[in-house]
């Protein structure tokens, strides 16, 4: 379980660190709302993808499975802001196929725990590995940091992608340029 003690206290000695007065009015339920906020956002720490995964189809041989614009939100690990933006999941199936919700569900339990987009993107694929064995699996993330965004840099809208192949992906040429060509790149 979440201690929500701990981050009402962690929240409040924060404000107190920026020279913020933690009674007045805005901010008295702040380091409580967080603490209830972070349940939620942080809620994939305590879930495996192994439930959604588990329920599989049979399927005669078919070719690529491609799910797009599967919209996430995460939280970086290195400065506790969001960031966010689509994933795009294909596999080629071994004889079994997933609901195609179960993938979107898988995003979620990885993104909602303090992030890298490069782990993020790499644990959607190796989850298939794991519980769908199929023959190949590519991943993309596109996202928008707002560490990069509003702050330093600052370079509104820019987005970090990242790819990840598993199996037949990573060996071919062909695959991987159906793969953009589904996408629509
Ligand atoms: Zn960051």
């Amino acid at each position: 379980m979440i201690d929500k003690d701990k981050i009402r206290q962690a929240v409040t000695l924060l404000l107190e660190g920026i020279g913020e007065d933690t009674a007045r009015e805005g901010l008295k339920d702040t380091p409580d709302r967080i603490a209830r906020m972070y349940e939620e956002i942080f809620a994939g720490l305590k879930q495996s993808p192994k439930e959604a995964l588990s329920k599989t189809f049979k399927t005669a041989d078919c070719g690529m499975v491609l799910e797009k614009d599967i919209v996430f939100y995460s939280t970086c690990e290195h400065h506790l802001l969001p960031f966010y933006g689509k994933a795009g999941i294909a596999y080629i199936p071994d004889g079994k196929v997933v609901g195609l919700s179960k993938l979107a569900r898988t995003v979620e339990v990885y993104a909602r725990r303090p992030q890298l987009q490069e782990r993020l993107t790499a644990q959607i694929a190796d989850a298939l590995v794991e519980y769908l064995k199929p023959k190949g699996v590519m991943v993309m993330l596109e996202a928008e940091h707002m560490c990069m965004t509003m702050r330093g840099v600052k370079k509104p809208g820019a987005q970090t992608v990242t790819v990840v192949t598993r199996g037949d992906f990573a060996g071919s040429q062909h695959l991987q340029e159906e793969f953009w060509r589904l996408m629509g790149r």
